[in-house]
C-alpha cells in the first residue's frame, strides 16, 4: 500500500470510512511501522505530531479498521493485542530476547492437518518463538567474550 495521503484516503473511502485526519495518521503509521505495535505504541509515536490525540481514539480508530477488514489482531501473548496491516495469512516469529515479532511467508493450505475432517477453520495462526539472528549473534559474541575472560 502506497502510504500518501491521498492513496490512504482513497482506501479508507473505499471501505466506508470516513477519512479524517487522525484515521490517516493511524493507518499511515501501520504501514510505516510493520513490526506489530501495540495500541500503545501507535498511541505514543503519534502523539508529537498530534497533541488532540487520545489514547480512546486510538483504539476506536483500530475497531473500525479491524471491522472493515483493514487490519487484524495479533494475540501472540495473552496480556497484550498488536495490530497488523497485512491481512494476508502469513506466520509469525517472536524473538524471545529482543521481543520482535517478525513476518514469514509460509503456505498455510500446504499444511497437512489430522484429526480436523468436518472441522471449518476460521482463522489459521502459525507461531514460532526462539530467538532472531541479531540476538543469536549477540549472544555468541558474549560468549566468546566470556570465554576470553576466563582465558
Ligand atoms: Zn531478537
Ligand atoms: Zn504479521
Amino acid at each position: 500500500m502506497n502510504s500518501d495521503t491521498k492513496t490512504l484516503s482513497a482506501e479508507l473511502s473505499k471501505r466506508n470510512i470516513r477519512p479524517s485526519y487522525q484515521r490517516i495518521k493511524v493507518l499511515d503509521y501501520l504501514i510505516k511501522n510493520q513490526f506489530h505495535p501495540t495500541a500503545d505504541q501507535i498511541f505514543t509515536g503519534l502523539q508529537s505530531e498530534i497533541p488532540t490525540l487520545s489514547k480512546s481514539t486510538i483504539y476506536n480508530t483500530l475497531n473500525t479498521f479491524i471491522e472493515a477488514g483493514l487490519v487484524k489482531t495479533l494475540n501472540i501473548e495473552d496480556n497484550e493485542t498488536r495490530y497488523d496491516i497485512i491481512i494476508d495469512t502469513h506466520g509469525h516469529f517472536k524473538c524471545e530476547e529482543c521481543g520482535t515479532i517478525f513476518n514469514f511467508n509460509i503456505n498455510i493450505d500446504s499444511l497437512t492437518t489430522e484429526g480436523l475432517t468436518g472441522f471449518k477453520a476460521i482463522d489459521k495462526n502459525i507461531y514460532f518463538k526462539g530467538i532472531c539472528p541479531k540476538c543469536l549473534l549477540n549472544i555468541n559474541q558474549d560468549e566468546n567474550e566470556r570465554k576470553e575472560n576466563v582465558l
